[in-house]
């Protein structure tokens, strides 16, 4: 246990007390909620499962880890103190420093005390006369609330595929997103790792500095881009402050949330020679910029085409054996799912102590005693990391029992795929809330520029709520059918919904097929929200109010209205279909 975490164990579980609000999950969307509704005389209390704050930052404690979108830009932006006084010492930082970060919040803003660490909610349930929340966890408590605001996390649920004898498997079994906070040492051991995606790309190099042997197990092979990332200087710093406040306004200009310079123009517009000098410049750059070297690359098939042709002959022009090279290339849509960064991915595997099992047309077969089984090879190692992933986006929700009105459970309600309007509501909950649910655009954004907005566009409906008496506030069911129609179709003008990908959720079988987050650029998405809220909260019924005309007082939400013409984000270039969306 670090100096950080608190020791819950002999705590006495809580009965009977009823808060305005309860947060489930103290990452960074569960801190900042509880900070905001502070600051509006809100009682809340926040339930973490883990013994810290951070949540992703908490978790995911494997060799490698770190942000792939820049830190100065990767950080929250509501206190320009705050952005002054933190000190980032690398473009993308690891995990200890952004978890140290996530500790500096919570003893900055006081939020501990209102935090309840190694407890897991279990249960959520409407009571429809008394119009609150009754919220039960593993730790024997039971709360109640006005409302219940699910802060769970997007990436927080990991997936363990049950390979055939898991158990018979002698040595140790890691998952990235559950890593053991004393760390692991793999020094002369021989070890598995399983998947390829962001989490394998980063700890890959790392493990294989250290392993004896490596072997990889890869499914499907993942795009990825040189993160090159940098120690940042005193003076970059400097300099890089002075100007935060225009960072902070151009990056919520910005279809990510976060800024990069980019291209609009198209890509088949081009000549091959320039499209070529434009792609190694963007290659130069590094990381998810890459991707803004054009306007069309997720748009235009052909487009993808060629920047997909560019990334191919790197790979092989870094991997030295042929046949390697050829299976570390993918063949599907450029950036179709997530992008990697990474540091010396594809550089690993000329060591002479890694290699590459490809399980895409035979899968893992089994684990044995002695290690993993593949088109009847064993493939003996010491210890396995599972690079899997995670049951994205819904995977927290499924394991809370949550019971909205007429005994309506959320998990019936979302079996055919998640229901929510903004992605932040579900009609039959009322008073429920989801930060960065589904059908916003959550994952699809800088993360922490997501929650921000969500979280500030809350407060905002909750102090209104509060102002004009109303007892509850439900999305309309045809409201959110609408916006679920809308969140599908836009998906479909996008490349990123041709392949399998956690974004639709087929990385988990018996998961239906649904593009999760709205792919439809983040400003234009808050100016949605900022329209529902001036309508009057327009798509959500608000009831136990007297008529009133008193209108929503905007605290908060005022800092995410953008001029939709700034730069590129305009709706003309959306029609066109030339705006990157990393
Ligand atoms: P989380 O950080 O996931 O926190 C949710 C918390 O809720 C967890 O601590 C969990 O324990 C808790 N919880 C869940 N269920 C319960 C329950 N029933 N009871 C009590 N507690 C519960 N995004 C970016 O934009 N840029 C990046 O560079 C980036 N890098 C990432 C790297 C990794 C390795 C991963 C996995 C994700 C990354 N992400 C990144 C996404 C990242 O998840 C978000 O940026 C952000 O940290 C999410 O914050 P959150 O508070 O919403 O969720
Ligand atoms: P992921 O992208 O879902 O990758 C999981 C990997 O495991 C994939 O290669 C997958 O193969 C493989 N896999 C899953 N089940 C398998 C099985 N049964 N057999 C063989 N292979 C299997 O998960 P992740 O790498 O943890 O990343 C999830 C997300 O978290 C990222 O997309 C990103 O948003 C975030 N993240 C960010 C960073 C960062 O750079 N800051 C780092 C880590 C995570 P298939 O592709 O074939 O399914």
């Amino acid at each position: 246990m670090d100096a950080r975490t608190i020791d819950r164990g002999t705590r006495l579980a809580e009965t009977g007390t009823s808060y305005d609000a309860i947060v489930v999950g103290a990452g960074f969307a569960g801190m900042y909620m509880l900070h905001r509704l502070r600051g509006i005389g809100f009682t809340a209390k926040v339930f973490e499962a883990g013994g810290g704050v951070g949540g992703t930052w908490y978790w995911n404690r494997y060799p490698g880890a770190r942000c792939d979108v820049e830190s100065m830009q990767y950080s929250f932006s509501f206190s320009e103190e705050l952005d002054q006084e933190w000190s980032w010492s690398e473009k993308y930082s690891p995990q200890p420093e952004i978890l140290a970060y996530a500790d500096h919040i919570a003893d900055r803003f006081d939020l501990r005390r209102d935090i309840v660490f190694d407890t897991r909610v279990t249960r959520a349930t409407f009571d429809e006369k008394a119009k609150c929340w009754h919220i039960e966890t593993d730790r024997g408590d039971k709360v109640s609330a006005k409302f219940c605001i699910m802060a769970v996390g997007c990436l927080s649920a990991p997936n363990r595929p049950r390979f055939e004898g898991i158990d018979d498997f002698k040595g140790p079994v890691y998952h990235t997103g559950e890593w053991p906070h004393e760390g692991v040492d793999f020094s002369g051991l021989r070890v598995g790792v399983i998947g390829t995606g962001s989490s394998a790309i980063q700890s890959i190099p790392v493990i294989a500095k250290q392993a004896a042997q490596l072997t990889v197990f890869q499914r499907t092979a993942t795009w990825s881009v040189p993160a090159w990332n940098e120690a940042l200087t005193a003076e970059y710093l400097k300099a890089a402050k002075a100007e935060y406040p225009a960072l902070r306004a151009k990056a919520r200009a910005r279809p990510t949330g976060f800024y990069f310079p980019f291209n609009i123009t198209p890509a088949l517009d081009a000549s091959p020679g320039e499209r070529e000098r434009l792609y190694e410049e963007a290659w130069a750059r590094g990381g998810l910029p890459f991707l803004g070297a054009f306007g069309d690359l997720l748009f235009e098939k052909a487009a993808n085409d060629t920047i997909a042709d560019f990334a191919r002959r790197k790979i092989r022009s870094i991997v030295k054996d042929p046949a390697v090279a050829d299976l570390l290339c993918p063949d599907n849509v450029f950036g179709c799912k997530r992008l990697c960064v990474d540091t010396g991915y594809f550089e690993t595997y000329n060591l002479p102590h890694v290699r590459l099992v490809d399980v895409s047309k035979k899968p893992i077969e089994r684990f044995t005693v002695n290690g993993i089984v593949v088109d009847g090879i064993e493939y003996p190692v010491d210890a396995i990391v599972s690079a899997t992933g995670f049951a994205a986006m819904t995977g927290a929700f499924d394991k809370i029992a949550i019971t909205g009105r007429n005994g309506l459970t959320l998990a019936e309600k979302w079996r055919a795929g998640p229901r929510s309007y903004l992605g932040l509501a579900s009609a039959g909950f009322p008073n429920l809330f989801t930060i960065t649910g589904p059908g916003s655009p959550s994952v699809l954004a800088s993360m922490i520029q997501a929650i921000e907005q969500h979280v500030d566009w809350l407060v905002d409906c909750l102090g209104h709520l509060r102002d004009i008496g109303a007892s509850t506030i439900e999305a309309r069911l045809e409201d959110e059918d609408a916006w679920v129609e809308h969140v599908n179709e836009v998906s479909k003008v996008s490349l990123r919904s041709t392949c399998s990908s956690w974004y639709v959720g087929t990385n988990i079988p018996g998961r239906p097929r649904v593009f999760m987050p709205y792919i439809g650029g983040f400003p234009i998405y808050v100016q949605k929200c900022n329209e529902v809220m001036s309508n009057g909260f327009d798509g959500f019924v608000l009831e136990g109010a007297a008529p009133t005309n008193i209108a929503p007082k905007v605290r908060y939400t005022e800092r995410w209205r953008v001029p939709l013409d700034i730069e590129v984000i305009s709706p003309a270039a959306v029609a066109a279909k030339r705006v990157p969306v990393v």
